[in-house]
Order: structure tokens, then C-alpha cells, then sequence
């Protein structure tokens, strides 16, 4: 007759059902352990939210939708320098400029393909003239691949209608940039 080996023995005593867990199985313990935690949190104040109709915080800093910026008099920021398309690792960026009557340069062309876009912010750093910009938006969707990609007007609309959220997400970052 075989003897049974120590890795069986082993074995048979990790995976045996002990007095005491027969005990608290009987006594459900597990239950009232289980019970006594969800007491412990039921009348702490909530981390979790209602989204959407309650929102997180955001950074000024948080980096959404792509606007372009207008100066104060209608004008536009960009000077059409496309450091932004230069430094954008996705080349997302597509700018094709002119030379205005006045010998200002401006785009003719500006698109953002945000389906490319990493979202990773260098366009809005190279910027010298804070034109190009991330916005704390974050509620927009596409049905297509055409509806993200972002031409110059809807950028410059996008701008129109959030500047003084970007102007106040800017002032608030300004001491550290
Ligand atoms: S956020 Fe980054 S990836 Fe997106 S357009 Fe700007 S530089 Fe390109
Ligand atoms: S958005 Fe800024 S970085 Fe890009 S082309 Fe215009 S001025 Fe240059």
C-alpha cells in the first residue's frame, strides 16, 4: 500500500475546511464583516459624483478642445509661424498662410485632425502668441472622422464663444509659466 507524500499532505491541509471556518460560515461572518464595512462608509461624505450633471474640478492647465484666439480689437493671435505644426508629434497640424496687403502675415489655412491628436499640449507651449490654445472642454464627440477634424473657422468659433474661460484658465496659470 502507498504512503501518501509530504507535497499531498501539504496539499490536503492548505485546501481542508477548518473548524473555525465551518464556524464562521455557520455564523455568517463573512456576512455581517462585509455589513459592518459598508456601515463604516454609508454616512461618510461621497467620492463618487453624478456625472454629468455634478463635474470634477479641472486644472487650468487641463488640455481639451483645441480654440484659436482673437486679440481684443477682432483680430487674429496667429502670425502663421507654424511652430505649432513644427513641434506637433502627431502632425495634425496643417497651416498654409499668406501675406496680407498691410504686411501681415496670416493663415489661410488652419485644420487640427483630432483624430491624430495626442493631446499632449506642445502646440499651446510653442505658441509665441497664445493663438492656439487647449480648452477645458471636454463634452464633444463625432459621428465621423470628419466631424474631428477641426478647420480654422470652427477653431476661431471655438475661441469666440470660450474666451473668457481661457482667458481666466490662463490668468490663473500665469505665475507658473
Ligand atoms: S496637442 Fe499635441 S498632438 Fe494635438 S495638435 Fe497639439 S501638438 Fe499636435
Ligand atoms: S498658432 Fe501660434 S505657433 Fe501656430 S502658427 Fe499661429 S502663431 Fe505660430
Amino acid at each position: 500500500m502507498s504512503t501518501p507524500t509530504s507535497s499531498a499532505i501539504e496539499t490536503a491541509n492548505e485546501s481542508g475546511f477548518s473548524l473555525k471556518d465551518f464556524l464562521s460560515s455557520f455564523m455568517l461572518g463573512e456576512l455581517f464583516k462585509g455589513l459592518a464595512l459598508t456601515g463604516k462608509y454609508a454616512f461618510r461624505s461621497k467620492i463618487t459624483l453624478e456625472y454629468p450633471e455634478e463635474k470634477t474640478p479641472l486644472s487650468p492647465r487641463f488640455r481639451g478642445l483645441h480654440a484659436l484666439r482673437r486679440y481684443e480689437n477682432g483680430e487674429e493671435r496667429c502670425i502663421a509661424c507654424k511652430l505649432c505644426e513644427a513641434i506637433c508629434p502627431a502632425m495634425a497640424i496643417t497651416i498654409e498662410s499668406e501675406v496680407r496687403a498691410d504686411g501681415s502675415r496670416r493663415t489661410t489655412r488652419y485644420d487640427i485632425d483630432l483624430n491624430k491628436c495626442i493631446f499632449c499640449g506642445f502646440c499651446e507651449e510653442s505658441c509665441p502668441v497664445d493663438s492656439i490654445v487647449e480648452t477645458s472642454i471636454l463634452e464633444y464627440h463625432g459621428e465621423s472622422r470628419s466631424d474631428l477634424y477641426f478647420t480654422k473657422d470652427m477653431l476661431l468659433a471655438v475661441g469666440d464663444r470660450y474666451e473668457p474661460q481661457i482667458a481666466a484658465a490662463r490668468a490663473a496659470d500665469a505665475k507658473y509659466r
